[in-house]
This record gives C-alpha cells, sequence and structure tokens, in this order.
C-alpha cells in the first residue's frame, strides 16, 4: 500500500497548483488524474492561450449561494501573486481587455508552470488513475492516532492523512468532465447547490428565431440584462449571433445569472440615440430607412430589423422621409429595448462552467475542509462561479493555495505553519 499525506484527485488548475504548493510547504503528496493528459482545460482556454487571471478580481466577480465565501482565499491569494509565478519563470504575457491577462504564446506556459511547481515539491503524478472508492478510518474506531482514508484506484490502494477533491464540474465531458466531486460529497453528506450549465450559449425556439438565424456569425457591442428590479444584472459586452440563438461574452456573462421563463433586455446600439439619428435623417434623407440604420448598427442586423416591421404592424422598408414618427420610434425602441425569451442554454457540452457545485456552508473559507474531517473540495467543484474573463482560474489558484495552507497547518503543525 502505498502513503501519502495528501491525495490531490483531479490534475488541472486547482488541483495541480494546490498539489505544488502543498509539497512544497513539506507535505507528501500524490495528484491523481483520470485523463491521460494534466490539464485539458487550461490547455483549450482563452482560445488556447489561457486567460490565466484579470487583475480587478473581487467577490463581485463571482457568484455562490454565499457570496462572501470567496473573499477570504482571494484575498489571500491575489492576481499579482499569480503573476509573480509566471515572471518567476519568465512566462510572458499581456492585458488584452478589461483587465484580462492572456499569455503571448500558448496555455502550455501555464501547464509548464504548473507542473514545474509540482516538481519543485516533489508531488508524485498518476495519471491516468481512477479512484474506485474511498473510505474513511476513524481514528477511533480503529484505535489508530490519527484519521486517515482508504482509497481503492486501479494502480492499487492507497493511504492517505486527507484527500482533496479538485476534479472540476460538468462542462465539456468530452474532455474528461465528470460528476466525481459531486459524488464524493454526496458519500460524505456534504450538501449540494443545485449544477447547472453557465457560461454558455442561449438557444431560442426555432420558428422564433427563423429571422434572426441568418444573422450568425454577426458580433456587435451591446447592453444585456436579466433579472427583476432588484436582482437586475446587465453588461456590456459583445453579442454573438448564431445558429440556433446568441453567443459571445455578453450573452455568456449574462446566462450565469438568467433563470429558465425569464426575459433577457437587449440594447443593440447602446452608444447611440437611435431615435433621435432616425428622427434628424427622416427630415433631409432619401434613403431607405435600412440604409440610414445601417450607419448605426451593422448593415445585415439592420436589414433583418426593417423586415421585422410587417409582422409588428409597420411598413419599416421605405424610403425615411416616407416613414410615421410613430413608426420610426417603433423601430428605435425595439432595437434598443429587445426583449426575448430564452428556451435553453447549449448545455454542458458547450457551458464553460459549471455554477452550483459543493455547498460552501460545509466548508471552510480559510483551508477549504470539508465539514468531514481531512476532505478538501476546491476549484469549480465549489458553488463558486466567476465571470467570464480570467476570474475561475483566479479561483482555482485562490483556493488551491487556501487549502495547501490548511493542509500543511493541520498535518505539519510543528513546522509552524500557519493558514496563509
Ligand atoms: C473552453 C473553455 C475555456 C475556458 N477559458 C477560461 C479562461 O480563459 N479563463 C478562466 O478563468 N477560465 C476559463 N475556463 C474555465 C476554467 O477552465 C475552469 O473554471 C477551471 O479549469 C477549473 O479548474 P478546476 O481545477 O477546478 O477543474 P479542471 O481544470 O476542470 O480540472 C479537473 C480535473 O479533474 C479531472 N477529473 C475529472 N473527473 C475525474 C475523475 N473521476 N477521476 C480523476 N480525475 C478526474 C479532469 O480530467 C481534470 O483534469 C474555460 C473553460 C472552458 C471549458
Amino acid at each position: 500500500m502505498k502513503k501519502f499525506d495528501v491525495v490531490v484527485m483531479g490534475a488541472g488548475a486547482a488541483g495541480l497548483f494546490c498539489a505544488g504548493v502543498a509539497g512544497q510547504l513539506g507535505l507528501s503528496v500524490l495528484v491523481l488524474d483520470h485523463s491521460e493528459k494534466v490539464a485539458e482545460k487550461i490547455r483549450i482556454s482563452g482560445g488556447g492561450r489561457c486567460n490565466f487571471t484579470n487583475v480587478d478580481t473581487a467577490p463581485a466577480n463571482f457568484l455562490s449561494d454565499n457570496p462572501r465565501f470567496c473573499r477570504s482565499a482571494l484575498s489571500r491569494y491575489s492576481p499579482r501573486d499569480f503573476v509573480a509565478l509566471l515572471q518567476k519563470y519568465q512566462v510572458p504575457f499581456h492585458e488584452k481587455h478589461k483587465g484580462q491577462l492572456f499569455c503571448d504564446r500558448s496555455a502550455e506556459d501555464i501547464i509548464n508552470t504548473l507542473l514545474a511547481e509540482c516538481e519543485l515539491g516533489k508531488v508524485t503524478r498518476w495519471q491516468p488513475c481512477s479512484v474506485k472508492n474511498i473510505r474513511f478510518l476513524a481514528s477511533s474506531a480503529h484505535g489508530v492516532s490519527a484519521d486517515s482514508y482508504e482509497i481503492d484506484s486501479d494502480r492499487g490502494i492507497i493511504q492517505s492523512s486527507a484527500i482533496v477533491i479538485a476534479t472540476g464540474g460538468l462542462s465539456i465531458p468530452k474532455i474528461g468532465a465528470t460528476d466525481f466531486g459531486y459524488r464524493v460529497a454526496k458519500q460524505f453528506d456534504i450538501p449540494m447547490v443545485e449544477t447547472r450549465p453557465a457560461l454558455v450559449p442561449l438557444t431560442f425556439d426555432a420558428d422564433a428565431w427563423a429571422p434572426f438565424a441568418q444573422l450568425s456569425g454577426l458580433s456587435l457591442p451591446v447592453h444585456i440584462a436579466t433579472g427583476s428590479k432588484k436582482e437586475r444584472v446587465v453588461f456590456h459586452e459583445d453579442l454573438l449571433f448564431t445558429h440556433r440563438g446568441l453567443s459571445g461574452p455578453g450573452v455568456l456573462q449574462i446566462s450565469s445569472y438568467w433563470k429558465p421563463g425569464t426575459p433577457l433586455q437587449l440594447n443593440l446600439a447602446p452608444l447611440v440615440d437611435v431615435a433621435a439619428t432616425l428622427s434628424q435623417a427622416k427630415a433631409s434623407s432619401r434613403k431607405r430607412i435600412a440604409n440610414e440604420l445601417a450607419s448605426l448598427v451593422p448593415s445585415r442586423l439592420a436589414e433583418t430589423w426593417v423586415a421585422q416591421g410587417a409582422a409588428l404592424g409597420h411598413n419599416w422598408e421605405r424610403p425615411i422621409m416616407e416613414a410615421s414618427d410613430k413608426a420610426l420610434t417603433a423601430l428605435a425602441e425595439r432595437l434598443s429595448r429587445w426583449e426575448l425569451l430564452p428556451t435553453g442554454t447549449e448545455g454542458y457540452k458547450k457551458a464553460e462552467v459549471t455554477a452550483g457545485g459543493v455547498d460552501t456552508k460545509a466548508l471552510s473559507s480559510q483551508t477549504m475542509e470539508s465539514r468531514q474531517p481531512g476532505l478538501y473540495f476546491i476549484g469549480e467543484v465549489v458553488d463558486v462561479t466567476g465571470w467570464l474573463g480570467g476570474y475561475n482560474f483566479q479561483w482555482a489558484w485562490a483556493s488551491g493555495f487556501a487549502c495547501a495552507h490548511g493542509l500543511a497547518a493541520k498535518l505539519r503543525p510543528s513546522a509552524n505553519i500557519e493558514p496563509a
């Protein structure tokens, strides 16, 4: 039987980072993964360049049933700390947009950094390796001095003092996502917050969407909102039309807040006063409404927009000087207050993350240890979900760091390691 202080399950962002830190704090660590390759999500993230953090990270950028939970970990391991780590390995990076930091070369730089940190911590890595069963051996019941775990893996039985679950969420099953972490939570009676796909494209009824399907591929800056007055959330980002609905950063962001059965409100021309511009054009222009509108929004959208008039009782397919003020006002209103009812999402197959997960009520915000002694949860498996823009990786680093220090303080108290 192999023995380790800690077995980290899942060699993704949170697991590899936590393993490296814990190893460097003096713990003997095994990190295992059922996939042959580690950190597949880092590899495909940020279009292959990994948006590894956001310099403006704050608790307000995260969704959770307990919004305060992430504060402590985020404050103890900041974007600056991760940047310093990359600088140690001379990894080149740049800021792209709204505080988002990306690798200049490729996401492999992040994976290589994490693996180098694991090397420094003398971390043992097993992959592919699957876990079939976990048993808790309470010291009281077994007449030994400390609690421990016995893990049946396809590489034999492993004994450890602690287990860290870092197996992520359900999104993108084809690169190895499983519900393993949630099953372990269930086994140890750790409560769950219902999971749902987040940062995900939204879909619409096929007939209702037919007029817009031809706009597939078109992208434009919008204001997009959801929720009633008190809970209203608005993002100012780009939107992308797809064959089945809407995607793009604005839609991915709002999808995390969207509740089935509720509408979205879109302003497709947020930077201009459409009504005033059309009214001015009416006084002097001989052009068609669509041609005038095309100076405010992409021309494909302008054409599609005016074509909707007939169904709404307006003739928008005419020269602007012939249009009534009422018709132009209605057109401008619809463009700046377009209300849409999504019928669903593209699901876990396309979602960047899984919202919900292990309920933070059962976890320590200082160490990520659950109320089951020696069992820790970090990263996306926990009910903490970041916005688009590098926040999810920052949570992976911060929760992994808090956990590693918590483990060291618990398992190596003589080394005087405080929780960070
Ligand atoms: C396409 C895409 C792009 C993204 N881009 C970004 C981005 O640019 N910036 C950002 O901040 N976030 C991004 N994200 C989100 C980010 O990748 C995740 O939030 C982050 O990887 C979560 O880290 P984690 O360690 O908790 O889980 P993961 O990184 O998913 O790691 C989980 C690991 O556990 C392993 N595992 C699963 N089940 C088992 C099992 N039964 N046994 C053993 N091992 C198991 C998996 O193989 C995997 O290696 C993106 C996500 C996707 C899908």
